[in-house]
């Protein structure tokens, strides 16, 4: 019996589709544009691939249109599928970070939008758009998940960072501790996970600006 090759219910190995685009992909035939730079990336011990959006939405479209709505998931996807296409390729694992990152071929890229059209339903969607960066700030180590322990317990739990002031937990979490203030708990930084940080301004460039508007 025939069954449709995708269905709702089969599951999505992304890590595996990444892993088929970087090996199977072809620029022009019988040239395998990733697995070459993947190849140089080992020669140089290198840490970053970067794929152009475009050939991953000649690929797998499906995979490109999650990629584009939910990034943040999707980049760990791309990420473990360098790693593994790395140790598969004879490179012996080495605990570091490694990164994907995307990039576009041209401006018709489904990713662009003007830099006056961004509004919030792009929030943590994928997007590019040309600018002028007018301010960077420092890199910073931004504070994800914090790791408290209770003083008068000592039991150690985790609080889940969201914004850039430090959320405190407003009570202990084992039910028979009454600990509650600020000062009953302790911050545990060699335990929380930290990432790098920065904020950017930028700025529309001259040519996209409405004429008549600065
Ligand atoms: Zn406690």
């Amino acid at each position: 019996m025939a069954s449709p090759a995708s269905s709702p219910s089969v599951p999505i190995h992304k890590t595996q589709r990444f892993e088929d685009f970087y090996r199977l992909f072809e620029d022009k035939p019988g040239i395998y544009k990733y697995q070459e730079q993947i190849n140089d990336i080992i020669s140089k011990n290198g840490d970053s691939l970067i794929i152009f959006y475009e050939d991953l939405l000649a690929f797998d479209s499906q995979l490109a249109e999650m990629l584009k709505k939910d990034p943040e998931s999707l980049i760990e996807e791309a990420i473990n599928a360098f790693k593994n296409t790395l140790k598969f390729q004879g490179s012996k694992p080495i605990d570091k970070d490694y990164f994907v990152r995307i990039s576009t071929i041209d401006e018709k890229s489904p990713l662009t939008i003007p830099l006056r059209g961004l509004r919030a339903k792009h929030i943590d969607t994928l997007v590019s758009f040309k600018g002028i960066l007018i301010r960077s700030s420092p890199i910073r180590p931004k504070l994800i998940d914090a790791t408290f322990e209770c003083l008068v317990c000592k039991t150690q739990f985790n609080v889940t960072q969201l914004t850039s002031r430090i959320k405190w937990p407003k009570f202990c979490i084992k039910k028979s501790c009454k600990a509650k203030a600020q000062s009953d708990f302790r911050l545990i930084s060699k335990h929380s996970t930290f990432i790098d940080w920065q904020s950017v301004t930028i700025q529309e460039i001259p040519e996209d600006l409405p004429p008549g508007r600065i």
